[in-house]
């Protein structure tokens, strides 16, 4: 499928897990191939764009990373989470490989989601961030079953080598451009 290139399409990302997975990272790795080791996160919400072009069409991704389970910044901008959710048309799930508890905590962002979006309307990857570190917690073949059981796209990661970075992002657009009703609604 071929989408009509006047209008550039603009399809709406969303990174959603536990704080200090890397979603922030991993945004900045792929919209500006930067990593910073001590990275401080906004409080609230993180926005970047950028233009891909997957088999043969210009997208605009306009990618959103919410940092709504932050201390800090969980009342007030609890509120922002219908809004939030409206309309993306993807998300990604991240978890740290190193961080067991992050992994457990997907099922409970994933009923989120769930909550805000029609399940159907929304293409899923889960992301197993940090796979440079020795330390790891939650072996690839977990992240696999996870993402099986739930019918999501599953890729491993590290914002800090860029490994499965671009993969990422191109894979879950491809799937949105493959899935009929999702990219032109
Ligand atoms: P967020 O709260 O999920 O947005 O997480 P951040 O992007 O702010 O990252 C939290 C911390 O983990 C920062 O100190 C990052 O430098 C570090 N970090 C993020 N991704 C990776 C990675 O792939 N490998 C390593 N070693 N550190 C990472």
């Amino acid at each position: 499928m071929v989408l009509d290139q006047d209008v550039l399409t603009v399809l709406k990302l969303l990174m959603i897990g536990e704080s200090n997975v890397g979603k922030s990272s991993i945004l900045l790795r792929f919209t500006e191939d930067e990593f910073h080791e001590n990275m401080q996160s906004t409080v609230g919400m993180d926005y970047r764009t950028k233009q891909v072009t997957i088999d043969g069409n210009t997208v605009k991704l306009a990618i959103w990373v919410s940092h709504f389970n932050d201390t800090a910044g969980q009342e007030r901008f609890r509120t922002l989470t219908p809004s939030y959710y409206r309309d993306g048309q993807g998300a990604i799930l991240v978890y740290d490989v190193t961080d067991r508890v992050t992994f457990m905590k997907l099922e409970t962002w994933l009923n989120e989601l769930n909550t805000y979006c029609n399940k159907t309307d929304i293409i899923k990857m889960v992301v197993g961030n940090k796979i440079d570190l020795p330390n790891r917690e939650v072996s690839t073949e977990e992240g696999l079953q996870f993402a099986r059981r739930h019918q999501t796209l599953y890729i491993e990661s590290s914002a800090k080598t860029a490994d499965g970075i671009k993969c990422c992002f191109e894979e879950l657009v491809q799937k949105i451009i493959q899935t009929p009703g999702l990219w032109d609604r």
